[in-house]
């Protein structure tokens, strides 16, 4: 019987594999690389530490999680639900009050926010609860729809622009608003967890429950038809159907698709350990014209990601222009407000990191007989990658 065959062992190929062997279909994944994944990828330093490629987070309250994964085979750890906000001089704390009661006091204190802009945050996180999927992607952009809800300057500047920029890799907060709500709904009532295993520990965990010998790394592939699939190597393979679940003008000059980008730097020194920013996400808001936008102390998070137990820092930088390490620890230090005698563990850079997406998406596209799919068909987070991949498998469901 001719398989069913996936382009592409990212989350959106490895859901629709799922989705479709779940069917009963016969399937085989063609992957590229030496390894599955894709965009979520993670390697370990010669000295124990476990890198990310480019800070992410899992949502666990991502709908299509339930049906793709076994949230318990990724043994799940938690960040605190809120944030440290750099001021300038110091950090302030931003905490959820359902999440963390015992901080309300501290929040209370957050000085940009007004009483005004604390109860819209609450009726916000009470509304966003009907937003169950991320599509559509709403017709007014983020930045407008929090003008228009009636937070102030104040609070934009010094709370949504740096925690959504930090998520969309996009300072402008350009995307949807009910893109938006759904991530708040995501933020503010799941937890925001990294697996222990790093997080390529989901796409492993998705490939390893597809049946034995159904993926295929290194298997690069040229060109494909509805109905035959030619890898670089010259081989032929013919198909029942072919999902490509990769970005097919990736390589074309012309295509004009346009991508976030992100640069990741990981840091260690014992020092860390005394700053107090345990499992908090550490915002640098863009009005103080500072490189870095984002920073997580990720070893308190998950010990998984330092065997040797040495504190492991992530710092982002929006954009993939690296950014001189001297300046890049200058910067951690004047947010920590004390020297910390950096090591610098790695840099990683990704600079298609994100899809752009302006419009309504349809979950995938069928063209010439195959059916397209991969988070630029749905939303550019893992939620929209798995569920791009399921919608195009049920589109083959009787066919
Ligand atoms: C730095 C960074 C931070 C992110 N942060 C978050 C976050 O915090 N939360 C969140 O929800 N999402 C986040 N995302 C987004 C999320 O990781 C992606 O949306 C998702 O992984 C995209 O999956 P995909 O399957 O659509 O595409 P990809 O992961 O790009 O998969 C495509 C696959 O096709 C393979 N391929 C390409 N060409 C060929 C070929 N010719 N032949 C065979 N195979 C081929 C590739 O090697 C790859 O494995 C982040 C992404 C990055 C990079």
């Amino acid at each position: 019987m001719k398989p069913v065959v996936i382009l592409g062992a990212g989350l959106a190929g490895l859901a629709c594999a799922k989705s479709l062997s779940e069917q009963g279909k016969t399937i085989l994944v063609l992957e590229a690389k030496p390894k599955v994944g894709g965009r979520v990828s993670s390697f370990r330093t010669e000295k124990g530490f476990l890198v990310d490629e480019g800070f992410q987070v899992l949502l666990s309250s991502y709908p299509e999680l339930k049906t793709t994964v076994s949230l318990d085979s990724l043994h799940l750890e938690s960040f605190n639900s809120g944030a440290l906000i750099f001021n300038g001089e110091r950090l302030d704390l931003l905490a959820n009050p359902f999440r963390h009661p015992q901080k309300v006091f501290r929040t209370l204190s957050f000085p940009y926010a007004s009483f005004k802009d604390k109860a819209l945050v609450v009726s916000l996180l009470l509304s966003s609860q009907r937003f169950k999927t991320d599509t559509p992607l709403g017709k007014i952009s983020t930045l407008e729809f929090l003008r228009k809800f009636g937070f102030s300057p104040g609070f934009i500047e010094n709370f949504w622009r740096p925690f959504l920029g930090g998520v969309y890799l996009d300072s402008n907060l350009s995307i949807g608003s009910h893109y938006f709500q759904f991530l708040v709904r995501c933020f503010g009532w799941g937890k925001v967890c990294l697996p222990a295993g790093g997080m390529e520990q989901l796409p492993l965990s998705i490939a390893y429950d597809l049946p034995k010998k159904s993926i295929r790394i290194n298997s690069p592939v040229r060109s494909w038809t509805a109905k035959e699939v030619i890898l670089e190597s010259g081989e032929t393979i013919e198909a029942s159907q072919v999902v490509c679940a990769f970005d097919e003008k990736m390589n074309s000059s012309s295509s004009g698709e346009k991508f976030r980008q992100v640069t990741t730097y990981y840091f260690t020194s014992p020092e860390l350990a005394q700053l107090g920013w345990e499992k908090w996400l550490v915002l640098v808001p863009p009005r103080l014209g500072m490189a870095i936008t984002h920073m997580a102390l990720i070893s308190s998070v998950s010990k998984a990601y330092s065997t040797s137990g040495e504190p492991l820092l992530s710092v982002s930088a929006i954009g993939s222009k690296e950014v001189k390490l001297s300046r890049v620890t200058q910067e951690v230090e004047q947010v920590a407000g004390k020297r910390l005698g950096l090591d610098w563990v790695a840099t990683t850079q990704v600079p298609r990191a994100l899809p752009v997406i302006t419009g309504e998406t349809s979950g995938f596209e069928i063209r010439e007989g195959v059916v397209y799919c991969g988070d630029r068909y749905a939303s550019p987070s893992i939620n929209g990658a798995l569920r791009s991949g399921r919608m195009a498998a049920e589109s083959l469901r009787f066919s």
